[in-house]
């Protein structure tokens, strides 16, 4: 018999997608409920008082009006910047330059990588976050770090060795044919091998030949069971960039299509500035889009449309993008989302928000069948929100007229402090 837990308090359910239809009737709150967990998973979602009557040997722990919300999913992360996040003064292309290469440099020795996963993984559980998907560095030896890591803390982690063969400095270039060595071997070792899962990773076009993006391509041909995630219209300067070294495209994503890297599966960081043909690939093309407002404003990338993307109804991932965001909380980027909703005249409703932030980027990374979702059947990660974390939180609940209200005030002003508990894989972790 495995081991049951009931958790009681306030569930946040999710029964259909809030991008698409009204939030009110995909989203919901109910305040007199529980989880309930068995072993790994979650065998039940209910009402306190069935659950309980249903369940009477489950060990209980009650968290009061705290909210119960499935574990938060970092869609777009780099964890080896975890040590330059907050660095001062750079757009895109200067800020790889100056910060994030000289640190990549530093993951190619092992014993660095271990404890930067370590930390990241430590700092982002913290923050309530379960799940990420990361860029590693060019070292195999950094996928290794950062999926051994996430075993020994039971985390669901998707990586992949990230793959340059031009415009970085030396020490960190591979070439086409050892990027597709590297990465298929790292996919034999991690793929599907408890809870990893592996993406074919080339940071962009401005850092991998032809050659590299179409050795990557075949390679995810011959393992169309990974995801390819990458980063796409960024800044106006990169697209720039892209334009003159691959002249013959017909936009940014183009320059991937024509190596078989857009189709489902494929996750595009950013996409900030998009053409009319980009988003109608996209939208046929099943791939995904993963919003990191946090970086977006601090490297001054721009405005991400929020609204055309859902109304398309391409997957939208919701990500810190650490170290290029300046947060390792999710709240904080939701937060930012709203603010970035705001200045294009769009708001997102915290139901949306939370939906983005757990569901939907589970949805971005092909997870949603297994994280993301208080439901029976589903991996038990969770995290508990503390809706009054601080005086400055408490004093605003206290005057707010619902839950929603209460859970956006937190949403906008909350940081670790408002993570109560959590749970990885049935475990408490808090
Ligand atoms: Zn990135």
């Amino acid at each position: 018999m495995k081991t049951q837990t009931l958790l009681l308090g306030q569930t946040l359910r999710f029964t259909g997608n809030p991008l698409s239809d009204p939030w009110e009737d995909t989203v919901r709150i109910d305040s007199d409920g529980a989880v309930l967990i068995e072993g790994a998973h979650i065998k039940a979602v209910g009402r306190a008082g069935d659950l309980r009557k249903a369940h009477p040997q489950a060990t209980v722990k009650d968290y009061g009006d705290r909210l119960i919300c499935p574990g938060f999913v970092d869609a777009h992360v780099h964890y080896p910047q975890t040590a330059i996040i907050a660095s001062w003064g750079k757009r895109l292309i200067d800020w790889l330059n100056t910060y994030t290469f000289p640190e990549e440099m530093r993951l190619s020795d092992p014993e660095y990588a271990r404890d930067i996963a370590g930390r990241y993984l430590d700092l982002t559980l913290a923050n309530g976050t379960t799940t990420v998907c990361s860029f590693a560095t060019i070292a195999p030896t950094s996928v290794d770090a950062i999926f051994e890591a996430a075993a020994a803390r039971g985390q669901r982690v998707v990586a992949g060795k990230t793959c340059m063969d031009r415009n970085a400095p030396d020490g960190l270039r591979d070439t086409a044919q050892s990027a597709y060595d590297d990465s298929k071997a790292l996919i034999d070792r991690w793929h599907d091998k408890g809870r990893a899962s592996y993406a074919i990773t080339p940071r962009f076009t401005p850092t991998s030949t032809p050659e590299q993006l179409a050795a990557l391509g075949a390679l995810w041909s011959e393992r169309p069971g990974c995801l390819m995630q990458t980063h796409l219209s960024e800044q106006v300067d990169e697209i720039a960039w892209v334009k003159d070294l691959v002249p013959h495209a017909r936009d940014y994503l183009d320059t991937y299509e024509e190596h078989g890297l857009v189709r489902d599966r494929a996750v595009f960081g950013h996409a900030i500035h998009l053409t009319p043909r980009e988003i109608d690939r996209l939208a046929d093309s099943g791939a995904s889009v993963v919003h990191c407002p946090t970086s977006n404003t601090f490297i001054g990338s721009g405005l991400f449309d929020m609204a055309q993307i859902a109304a398309r109804r391409i997957p939208i991932g919701l990500a810190t993008d650490t170290g290029g965001g300046s947060s390792f909380s999710m709240l904080r980027t939701m937060a930012a989302a709203y603010e970035i909703g705001q200045l294009r005249g769009t708001p997102t409703h915290a139901a949306q928000l939370m939906w983005l932030a757990t569901a939907g980027s589970a949805r971005s990374l092909h997870l949603h069948d297994k994280i993301g979702t208080l439901a029976e059947g589903y991996e038990a990660d969770i995290s508990i929100l503390d809706l009054a974390s601080t005086p400055a939180i408490k004093q605003r609940s206290e005057n707010a007229k619902n839950t929603w209200a209460q859970l956006f005030a937190t949403i906008m002003m909350g940081d670790d402090r408002a993570i109560s508990d959590v749970w990885v894989n049935g475990v408490r972790r808090g």
